[in-house]
């Protein structure tokens, strides 16, 4: 089987009250962001882009916002939850690369943190996991401080074919 590509992408806006949550690590802030998990948009985007990779629909369907038992949840464990999906599946993450645009704070100094916790729940090497982070320059939500977005893309293969 050859490899297969998917893409997540995720927005969340801030809210006060909230802690700041982005790929498992928290990160000091004045506001988090809002959502009915712990609105992790990073882990989120991951995700989706490994369920795309995978044909299994999206993160939508499998871990529904209506459903109480994922308030508040720890999106790393979403994350894992998809990977254990995969599994079923026959299929393994190989890669997974993603940009984080965020006008405030900066990320800078969490970037190892989130790709080891990401690719701890990914199984891979933190190698084999991308954080990259842009703003938005002042334009649109993601520059007027309004939230954080997320994009990821992700490479799936069958078992030991990675
Ligand atoms: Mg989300």
């Amino acid at each position: 089987m050859t490899a297969r590509s998917g893409i997540g992408f995720d927005s969340h806006r801030f809210e006060e009250g909230r802690r700041l949550v982005l790929g498992g690590v928290e990160v000091p802030y004045t506001r988090g962001l809002a959502g009915h998990s712990d609105a992790d948009v990073l882990a989120h985007a991951v995700t989706d882009a490994l369920l795309g990779a995978a044909g299994l629909d999206d993160i939508g369907l499998h871990f529904p916002d209506t459903d109480e038992h994922w308030r508040d949840a720890d999106s790393i464990e979403l994350l894992r939850r998809a990977c254990a999906l995969l599994d079923e599946n026959g299929l393994a993450p190989v890669n997974v690369d993603t940009v984080v645009l965020c006008e405030a704070p900066k990320l800078g100094p969490f970037r190892d943190a989130m790709r080891e916790r990401l690719a701890d729940a990914l199984g891979l090497a933190a190698a084999d996991v991308g954080v990259k982070f842009t703003t938005g320059e002042g334009m649109g939500f993601v520059g007027r401080g309004e939230g954080i977005a997320a994009l990821a893309t992700a490479t799936v293969a069958a078992h030991g074919s990675g």
